[in-house]
């Protein structure tokens, strides 16, 4: 099972979080606002290996906190 650190609760099992989706990482590149917003909201990663994601505390403190997990292991890094 996979455990989560929250920052105000402390070590918390995985099932009183919900995952609130990898956090983006828009390229330099792209410099237009629109286009930069749709790459925002679309264009997810789903990288296997360390991934940065925010998930939210809905069973605790109701508060996001953003970490980093490992795919390929579901461990938290
Ligand atoms: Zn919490």
């Amino acid at each position: 099972m996979l455990w989560i650190t929250c920052p105000t609760c402390g070590e918390r099992p995985v099932s009183e979080f919900r995952f609130g989706g990898e956090l983006p990482h828009v390229p330099d590149s792209i410099i237009d606002a629109d286009a930069h917003n749709l790459d925002w909201v679309w264009m997810q990663n789903n990288v296997d290996g360390i991934t940065t994601e925010r998930w939210f505390h809905v069973a605790g403190c109701r508060r996001w906190l953003t970490l980093r997990r490992d795919t390929s292991t579901d461990r938290v890094v």
